[in-house]
């Protein structure tokens, strides 16, 4: 069976997370994504934990059901602890088939930190801890390192580790999984000869409810926990299909730079002012692809191929807004997106699947060149940095006109 699965949400308890990250509304939002498999998101927080357990109807299988929608037990948590070279901030996802496991890593990890605080905790442990104390727990379980490249919080990213290895020691052999972020893809992962044992996987982080599935797993396999952690763990590429990415430019961090003077830096231009920023002069925020060059073993040319597939997408809402020229968050693009939505099946679906024709058929004719221009790759991207979200110019001045199109609405 094909599904469409995403493996990092947060909940209501999250910091800076939307008061409708619950249960009914990631459901409902699900159904307009074309999700199938959700994370239920921080497992940890004693509150949300038992809010799942009254919630979700287990399947026997691993997974659990909310009304049409399945979920993982899974969540994050932030380990801080001072490293060989200082304080190390890494966040990885733990994930497992019950709940009874989850309570006997909570109790163990609580020594570590305050679970109460929030949906991703911070816990004053090793990252190689967390995956003895999670291995320890069962076999079953198993880790997933977060944005392994995000500068500041993650494995490899800025200030962390430069392998797997040099984080993990001798768990190392238990992470099979790893996530690349909204700013990186599985291109960028396969410039590390290091991770080729690993498999690269995609999520959306979201703390929003609108937000979930912006990156997303395709699987061909059953809808069963232990079918999709042995498609993780032996990379079968018959059962992960392809991953659903971001335009990873778009991402928070993809480029260097100093969000105060607007600055920003590919890896060469980084390299040519000593990663100073060129207004001020002071250090610029590393980001994810001059990370990735300052870890590669390989180039691109020799990267190409040696990963998963993957499909780039704008989001609806986005290419909604930009055709509308308004903000994503606006009530007119709710209202086009609800009407899209129900007309194709899905998000996934229009963006995704459905042959041209029929998106022409559906969606006005500016949405449908701007879906189509989208699966293409043809769109201009100001790329994010430090903090800053990139943007993607979908439309040039002259081709804005036909916003009139929309008017059939
Ligand atoms: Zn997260
Ligand atoms: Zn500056």
């Amino acid at each position: 069976m094909k599904f469409r699965a995403d493996f990092h949400i947060h909940s209501k308890h999250s910091l800076g997370a939307s008061r409708d990250m619950d249960l009914e509304s990631l459901s409902k939002w699900a159904q307009y994504k074309g999700l199938d498999l959700l994370s239920a998101g921080d497992i940890t927080h004693p509150l949300w934990l038992s809010e799942l357990k009254r919630k979700l109807k287990p399947l026997g299988d691993g997974l659990f059901k909310f009304n049409d929608s399945h979920f993982i037990l899974s969540g994050e948590v932030n380990c801080v602890y001072g490293g060989m070279n200082g304080s190390k901030k890494i966040q990885l996802q733990i994930f497992s088939p019950g709940f009874e496991h989850i309570e006997r890593i909570n109790k163990v990890l609580s020594k570590y930190g305050d679970l109460n605080t929030g949906g991703r905790p911070l816990l004053n442990l090793e990252a190689s801890e967390l995956v003895r104390i999670v291995c320890d727990v069962s076999m079953d379980c198993f880790v997933v390192p977060s944005h392994i490249f995000a500068p500041g919080f993650s494995v490899l990213g800025s200030g962390g580790y430069g392998s797997l290895e040099e984080c993990f020691g001798q768990y190392t052999k238990y992470i099979f999984a790893a996530e690349t972020g909204l700013s990186a893809d599985p291109k960028m992962g396969a410039r590390l000869s290091c991770l080729d044992r690993v498999t690269m996987i995609s999520g959306s982080n979201a703390h929003s409810p609108w937000t979930i599935g912006r990156e997303a797993c395709v699987f061909d396999t059953a809808l069963h926990y232990f079918e999709i952690k042995n498609a993780l763990q032996y990379k079968h590429r018959d059962k992960l299909l392809y991953t659903i990415e971001f335009f990873p430019e778009e991402g928070k961090h993809y480029l260097s730079g100093h969000k105060e003077c607007g600055t920003y830096y590919t890896p060469l231009e980084s390299r040519s002012t000593g990663h100073n920023c060129t207004v001020c002069r002071g250090p610029v925020k590393p980001g994810v692809l001059q990370r990735v060059e300052e870890l590669a073993d390989r180039t691109e040319n020799e990267a190409y191929g040696k990963y998963l597939p993957f499909r780039n997408v704008m989001p609806l809402d986005e290419i909604l807004a930009s055709c509308l020229n308004t903000d994503s968050g606006s009530q007119r693009v709710r209202d086009a997106y609800l009407r899209l939505v129900e007309k194709a099946g899905s998000e996934f679906d229009l963006l995704l699947d459905l042959p041209e024709q029929e998106v022409r058929r559906i969606a006005p004719l500016a949405v449908a060149e701007g879906i189509i221009k989208s699966r293409k790759g043809d769109l201009r991207i100001y790329p994010g940095y430090d903090g800053v979200s990139g943007k993607i110019v979908l439309f040039d001045e002259g081709e804005l006109a036909r916003q009139a199109q929309l008017e059939l609405f």
